[in-house]
């Protein structure tokens, strides 16, 4: 049952019918690991706990730095050289004090990333390397946890939800490599706000149709690509790579299946 308070705070998404009552109490029992607290992360997590998640766990090693306060604007400039889980933390809780958050200021070891990827409902990876996407991936498909991408450079912008339920490819089967070929860190080009904020609230919003819902509403294994100059979107369908090591025996599995 939600509480008075409960019911007035959140009416009007309980109003839709996609989320009702029921739509909020899942959204109350609710936990979202959040793996990134940079532009993507600040933006996702604040609609995450307005929405009233019950659980997001933060994750980054990083400080605040007076360059992320362009873009990343959950924080102030009171919180410079703060670690971004803390100061992160601390705007989540003053925003909805019933939305429990837990922090790890730390880039995660395999194990530990496991292990968070298996307690969670659905996964956000805002962080910004390849190295630690490819990881991120191969543990949500393992735990057939469904993985929210995002990322922003420059004017543009991607967007993608893997729901591992259907096997039907994976975040290495779109970009199979460790390293970007060219440059990978917004630390090591310009990138314009707005853009990475689009793409966050974006993972919020997925995020929030899953664990209301049990279910995305929006396409899954569809990138979307934003050109944040004409403000343009463009869909492109994830086909699976039959040679992708992370979810290869699947398809093995499933070729041997239809053959019986
Ligand atoms: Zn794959």
């Amino acid at each position: 049952m939600l509480s008075d308070f409960e019911f007035v705070r959140y009416q009007r998404q309980i109003a839709l019918p996609e989320i009702g009552e029921q739509g909020q109490r899942n959204l109350l029992n609710g936990h979202v690991l959040v793996i990134g607290c940079g532009g993507l992360g600040n933006a996702a997590a604040l609609y995450l706990a307005a929405s009233g998640i019950g659980k997001i766990v933060l994750v980054d090693d990083d400080c605040v730095d007076s360059s992320n306060l362009q873009r990343q604007v959950a924080f102030k400039e009171s919180d410079l050289g703060t670690a971004k889980v803390d100061a992160l933390k601390l705007q989540l809780s003053e925003l909805n004090g019933r939305s429990q958050v837990r922090t790890i200021n730390k880039r995660m070891a395999e194990s530990q990333l496991k292990l968070e990827v298996m307690l969670a409902d659905v996964v956000l990876d805002c962080t910004d390397n390849f190295t630690t996407r490819q990881q991120v991936n191969q543990a949500c498909f393992e735990a057939n946890t469904p993985l929210i991408s995002g990322s922003a450079i420059g004017w543009k912008g991607q967007f993608v939800v893997f729901d591992y339920q259907n096997k039907q490819g994976c975040y290495h089967c779109l970009f199979p490599f460790d390293h970007h070929p060219q440059t990978t860190r917004c630390s090591d080009s310009g990138i314009i706000g707005p853009v990475v904020g689009t793409i966050g609230n974006l993972q919020a919003l997925a995020a929030i149709q899953r664990v209301s819902s049990g279910e995305f509403q929006v396409a899954t294994q569809q990138l979307k690509l934003f050109d944040g100059k004409s403000m343009n979107w463009q869909n492109l369908m994830v086909t699976q790579d039959i040679e992708c090591p992370v979810c290869n025996s699947s398809v093995t599995n499933n070729l041997e299946e239809e053959a019986l």
